[in-house]
């Protein structure tokens, strides 16, 4: 049958007696378009072990498929099961696993699932989980990219440039990890049921290094949680708050030391400048 087409996939969730679950982030793809894109810009071949999370009846993981070593695709909802032992029955490249992603040990999945192949990760996310599966994913450590549908200012956020609005903690954390790029955009009308919101499929390119050397990578988050945490602040108001042991004296000299203005706020710093603050901090033994 066709995934992707409206009537087909309305009479198999129909004769199956399925329904929607918003709280499990149900929009499934009714575009055959997008899972075939999804599938080539990822740069998924034969050499690739792709984890999906999320199958829901299986239209991205039969593009998957179709040019992957292997895929294997975490799937919570259990009502999918005999839906997808019908619409998955011919790909003999797959295994399905029904459980919940944020409580596997991904890591340790991906070099079970996927020997002597490269592993990547893709999937149309959940909306509601899409943060903490990214978190998961990228501390992993597991994957040479993930490809990802998200919310279409989610993967703005990720890419957002320092000093601008939806510049954030999120962006630096997956930047420390991953070079993001926007793919493209889809629009609500591909889904079932539609959402409110545009989305877009984002890749993260997985970097083998972190894109600065910081003494302790710890402490190098600390300071960028607490440079986001009161946008209004300036960073120092911002650090006093988070490192109340230091004293606002100290923290003043350390911002100066960086060659940072004493009223810059937290939003207007890079990478390295956040690295330099951090690295200054550990070297007055004040971590
Ligand atoms: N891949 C399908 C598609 O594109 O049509 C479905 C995508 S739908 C946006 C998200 C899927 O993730 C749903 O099938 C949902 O049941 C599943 N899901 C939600 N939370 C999950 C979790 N914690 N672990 C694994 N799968 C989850």
């Amino acid at each position: 049958m066709e995934l992707c087409n409206p009537k087909e996939v309305k009479a198999l969730l129909e004769r199956h007696g399925f329904h929607f679950s918003k709280a499990k982030g149900q929009n499934f793809l009714i575009a055959p378009w997008v899972p075939r894109e999804i599938a080539a810009k990822a740069g998924v071949d034969d050499s690739c072990g792709v984890l999906e999370i999320g199958p829901g009846i299986g239209p991205l993981t039969q593009a998957l498929c179709e040019r992957a070593g292997k895929v294997t695709a975490i799937e919570v909802d259990q009502t999918l099961r005999p839906i997808l032992a019908e619409t998955m029955a011919d790909q003999d490249n797959l295994e399905l696993i029904f459980g919940d992603v944020m409580k596997m040990d991904v890591a340790a999945l991906v070099s079970e699932q996927f020997q002597g192949l490269r592993p990547m990760a893709c999937a149309n996310l959940p909306y509601y989980i899409t943060s903490p599966i990214l978190v998961k994913l990228l501390e992993s450590r597991a994957f040479e990219s993930v490809t990802v549908m998200v919310q279409k200012e989610v993967a703005q956020r990720i890419c957002a440039k320092a000093g601008t609005a939806n510049y954030s903690a999120f962006t630096v954390f997956c930047n420390w990890y991953a070079e993001p790029e926007i793919l493209f955009d889809v629009p609500p009308d591909c889904f079932l049921p539609r959402p409110k919101v545009t989305s877009a499929v984002l890749k993260l390119n997985v970097r083998s290094q972190a894109p600065v050397r910081v003494k302790d990578e710890g402490l190098f988050f600390r300071v960028v949680r607490a440079g986001f945490a009161q946008r209004r602040k300036t960073l120092l108001n911002a650090l006093s708050s988070a490192f109340s042991s230091i004293g606002k004296d100290t923290l003043r000299d350390l911002i100066v030391r960086c060659n940072l203005p004493e009223t810059v706020r937290g939003e207007a710093l890079d990478f390295a400048q956040f690295a330099a603050l951090a690295d200054e901090i550990a070297a007055q033994g004040l971590n």
